[in-house]
């Protein structure tokens, strides 16, 4: 029976209220006596350590330095901690080893040394150690910027390695700072109105857009996701930052193209809406400018029927002569309407090629012969024979007959009507002269525009649809159209046609 067991009843009592594991070795090393908890603690029976060797509870890879450790130590016999900067472990019954801290406390006892240890199971320290190293990498690896500031003052408290790079400063400096350091876009007043929520209902979170300044002066967009941690001993705010200068960018060119297409989409709206007036307006204009030409086709032909006799031969040319006359018109009005048609919708093709101007002159004054008024005479140039034009026939031809059928319908009978022909540097000009009623000064800046009638021609036929198209198709082809105008002396239209033709 040794001392310890001896004196059982003050060890015990002193013994057992610890809850740290206390076993007293002889010099030998061998155990003398332990209390309860290093017994549970190492998964043995009360008593069952007695006498066995400290060896024992000390895993086999240490036995060899432990036991120099301990020699030494009770020569010196002082009182100290052991395992400082590295690990030490235990060993269970059962074999399993675990993390331990022990004080070692050398004394004498009737003239004997022992060494008493106090040892403390460490395993759940080590694990909430080893969990928040974890977290503390994750925090500082985390390539979204993650920060934490102090609730009242705002001043930094840790700031991870992302955030740093980023921001181009150092924890150091950064610890010197506030998060409106870096958010040059709020003030004290607008930040604290931000947070202010957080500070109410603390287990919410928040996120908002702004802008970080980082120390070279650049600036990036951000969103800021925030909220407040209880853990330390000041609250203090834990906010993960994504720079989100892509999704901006996408967003911004999402937003550029969206307004793109809005305008686009505006515009066909708007042509199709255009188109759809012309409709329209073609409607209207028809069931208006073909009714008289019509009921004058009616008459004429309701007359012809009754001049039966050979001798009435004259008065049945007459009709026919009208009949042919309001045809004419007719069919000039449509012309007109389909080029209006064809350009609107950019159907339009054209086919340039050379031909006499000759021809196309007399056809056109021609037709028009058949449309004068009594007494009115079309003079036009005869020695055009080798004057050869590179253009689109067809909208010469359009062009033209537009013109001398102006002519005829805006002046009086018996006026004289002249085409003319002007070989020029590096142009041919095709001029149109009519003796007529001429065009009011404040009217001319409007008469190439769709539908537009001057004033003093509302009396007489027609659509206002003419000349605008003439100008749109010569200036598709790099020609021009313009003209001079006196009211009540008459109107000079001329044609440029351009030498050469570029296509
Ligand atoms: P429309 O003759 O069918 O009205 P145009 O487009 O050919 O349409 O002409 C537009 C307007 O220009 C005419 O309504 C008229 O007021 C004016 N105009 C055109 N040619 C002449 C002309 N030779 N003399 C006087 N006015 C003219």
């Amino acid at each position: 029976m040794n001392i310890f067991q001896k004196n059982s009843d003050i060890f015990n009592l002193l013994a057992e209220g610890v809850s740290e594991g206390i076993i007293v070795v002889n010099r030998d090393q061998v155990i003398v006596t332990s209390n309860s908890s290093a017994e549970e603690m190492f998964g043995y029976e009360k008593g069952e350590l007695l006498g066995k060797p400290l060896d024992t509870l000390i895993p086999q890879r240490y036995h060899k330095h432990h036991d120099q450790h301990v020699d030494h130590f009770i020569s010196k016999s002082e009182k100290r901690q052991m395992g400082h900067g590295r690990d030490l472990h235990g060993i269970r019954k059962n074999k399993e080893e675990f993390p331990v801290e022990a004080g070692l406390n050398p004394f004498e006892l009737d003239g004997s040394v022992f060494v008493m240890a106090l040892i403390i199971d460490i395993t759940e320290r080590k694990k909430r150690e080893q969990e928040l190293s974890h977290w503390a990498r994750i925090f500082n690896e985390s390539l979204n910027e993650i920060y934490t500031f102090d609730a009242t003052s705002f001043i930094f408290k840790d700031v991870n390695k992302a955030a740093q790079h980023n921001l181009g400063y150092s924890l150091d400096e950064l610890q010197k700072m506030t998060p409106l350091d870096i958010k040059p876009h709020l003030n004290q007043s607008e930040f604290v109105k931000i947070i202010e929520p957080l500070l109410n209902d603390n287990t919410g979170k928040i996120k908002f857009e702004t802008t970080h300044l980082r120390k070279d002066g650049s600036t990036y967009p951000v969103e800021v996701h925030l909220q407040l941690s209880n853990t330390g001993q000041n609250q203090s705010f834990v906010a993960m930052i994504l720079d989100i200068t892509e999704r901006k960018n996408y967003t911004e060119n999402l937003e550029r193209t969206v307004q793109k297409r809005t305008l686009q989409l505006t515009e066909a709206l708007e042509k199709e809406k255009e188109l759809n007036e012309l409709k329209t307006r073609f409607l209207s204009l028809v069931s208006h400018e073909f009714k008289t030409p019509l009921s004058s086709i009616l008459t004429s032909i309701t007359l012809l029927g009754k001049y039966k006799l050979t001798e009435q031969q004259e008065k049945r040319d007459k009709h026919v002569t009208t009949i042919r006359k309001k045809v004419k018109y007719l069919d000039t009005i449509l012309n007109d309407f389909l080029s209006v048609e064809r350009l609107e919708s950019g159907k339009v093709n054209y086919n340039i090629e050379e031909f006499p101007l000759s021809k196309l002159v007399n056809e056109v004054v021609y037709d028009a012969n058949m449309l004068l008024k009594a007494g009115q005479k079309i003079h036009y140039p005869e020695n055009i024979d080798d004057v050869f034009i590179k253009f689109d026939e067809k909208t010469l031809e359009l062009v033209l007959s537009n013109l001398i059928h102006n002519a005829i319908k805006y002046s009086p009978e018996d006026s004289t009507i002249d085409v003319l022909v002007k070989d020029n540097l590096s142009t041919i000009d095709l001029q149109v002269i009519d003796k007529g009623i001429g065009i009011p000064k404040e009217d001319q800046k409007y008469i190439f525009d769709r539908y537009f009638r001057a004033e003093n021609a509302l009396l007489t036929q027609g659509t206002g649809i003419g000349l605008n198209i003439a100008k749109q198709h010569l200036e598709n082809l790099g020609a021009t159209l313009n003209f001079t105008s006196t009211q009540d002396k008459g109107s000079i239209f001329t044609v440029g046609i351009p030498k050469e033709h570029k296509t």
